[in-house]
């Protein structure tokens, strides 16, 4: 029997690193002048995955929820926010350097024995005390360079949402209970930044503030626990590869009441991939001493005042563009010919975040196939994500959409030119069956519709 080593089959942060760059997911930014830490690109099946990702998002958070509407807040902001809501004073994280290799190391994420006989774990040279190091990157704004024009670059997208909930509610008449979403850059100078797009200092997080009334924060919080949850079984993931974990109260947050983490077994291990934070009122009571402005609520009914408490969901929409990278990576072994091509490399995205949904390939480019096939593809472009390919052998081609993880190919043969007929090529399971071109839109929608994994 064939020794399989050990590592075929299965996803590594290596594999998932090297397709991306292969087939333009992800790359490294500005490679040409040796990269640039914590920062990465997307290319072109790269942004279309983490589009739809955010469009699937932002249909489940708002035009499924009634009560939920949308915001674009500007990353930068005022620099009194950050003093209100706590990060010029909180947002550290503990940092320890190395006298003698220079490495940085953020201390608790270091053996305690290291940091308590001040050694280092990779070369035993001295260490220095641990100093709190804060992750919000200051940059200027205007023409003088004094510390009148600090302002900082969001840390998180949260804050954008608070100082424009009293918007909100008087521009659209919301209710609370309601919720603000949106999705946008936050950036954070990383001490470590590790594992390809997993932890970066530029970052794009999907979040969701839900304002309620106080004592009901409880019932809400574990109603939006359970939604999230909801959420990525509906994108068809493996869900064995998530899990719970709840924050202990030494590491929560400085704002938080109940914190509870989505984490996703990725394959460097289980790592978040969402919070989901009770916030109580402390940013906007905090909001409400630095701006002097009341950010109480006025119930209309009753006329009760209140400030709300906030829950919220804090997902990374870059790392979850790893997750679905980890999730769909597959290596199957399809033939017996003792070559490369035994193997196949298939990304099993669900069909509504695959980056390509549907490509038309013509059998040869001769003969009319090649203007029948960019006929079809023309027609199904107005509905799907579509790609177009006609060079090399049809397998060598199945396989590149493998790689791409497109779900659906339609190939074009000498058949289609006499029967309007199409094959229609399915990714998971390699099946071929014969289809009528005319309704082929809506049978693809169908499919996309009633899409199970099966692997
Ligand atoms: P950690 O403790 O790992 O630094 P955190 O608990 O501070 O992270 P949150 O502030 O809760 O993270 O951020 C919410 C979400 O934003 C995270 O679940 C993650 O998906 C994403 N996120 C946070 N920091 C980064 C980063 N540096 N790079 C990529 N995504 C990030």
């Amino acid at each position: 029997m064939e020794q399989l080593n050990e590592y075929q089959g299965k996803a590594t942060m290596e594999k998932i690193t090297s397709l991306a760059k292969r087939r333009g997911f992800v790359y490294q930014s500005s490679e040409i002048y040796g990269g640039q830490n914590g920062a990465w690109d997307y290319g072109p099946l790269g942004i279309e995955l983490k589009n739809r990702l955010a469009q699937a998002w932002w249909k489940e958070m708002t035009q499924l929820h009634d009560d939920i509407v949308g915001l674009d807040a500007a990353i930068l902001m005022h620099p009194r926010t950050w003093e209100a809501s706590g990060h010029v004073e909180n947002f550290t994280d503990p940092l320890v350097d190395c006298k003698k290799c220079k490495s940085r190391f953020r201390a608790d994420q270091i053996p305690e024995e290291n940091i308590k006989g001040k050694k280092c774990p990779d070369c035993d040279g001295e260490l220095t005390e641990v100093r709190k190091f804060n992750l919000m990157f200051k940059t200027q704004i205007g023409a003088a360079e004094d510390t009148a024009n600090l302002i900082y670059l969001r840390p998180e997208t949260a804050q954008g949402i608070y100082v424009n909930y009293k918007n909100v509610i008087q521009s659209n008449r919301m209710k609370v209970p309601f919720g603000i979403a949106q999705i946008g850059k936050a950036f954070r100078n990383e001490i470590v930044t590790r594992n390809f797009i997993f932890r970066t200092c530029e970052f794009e997080q999907m979040e969701m503030q839900f304002f309620v009334k106080p004592g009901t924060d409880e019932e809400w919080y574990n109603k939006w626990k359970q939604h999230r949850w909801t959420y990525y079984e509906k994108l068809g993931l493996k869900m064995d590869h998530f899990r719970w974990r709840q924050h202990g109260s030494d590491e929560m947050a400085h704002y938080a009441k109940e914190a509870w983490d989505i984490e996703y077994l990725f394959p460097m291990g289980w790592r978040e991939l969402e919070g989901i934070h009770n916030r109580t009122d402390y940013d906007l009571t905090r909001h409400s001493e630095y701006s002097g402005k009341d950010m109480q609520y006025i119930e209309q009914e009753s006329n009760e005042r209140y400030v709300p408490y906030i829950v919220e969901t804090s997902a990374g929409l870059t790392r979850n563009v790893l997750m679905t990278l980890c999730d769909a990576y597959d290596e199957e072994k399809v033939a017996d010919k003792g070559n490369d091509d035994d193997w196949r490399t298939v990304m099993r995205f669900h069909p509504t975040i695959a980056p390509v949904t549907v490509a038309v390939l013509p059998l040869m480019k001769k003969d009319g196939l090649a203007e029948l096939a960019e006929d079809i593809r023309k027609e199904l472009k107005e509905d799907f994500a579509t790609d177009y390919d006609q060079s090399g052998a049809i397998g060598r081609r199945y396989r590149r959409q493998d790689e791409a993880g497109t779900p659906f190919c339609v190939t074009v043969d000498y058949e289609s030119k006499d029967d309007n007929t199409v094959t229609l090529r399915y990714r998971d399971s390699m099946e071929q069956i014969r289809v009528p071109r005319a309704g082929l839109s809506e049978r693809l929608r169908k499919e996309i519709k009633e899409y199970k994994r099966c692997k």
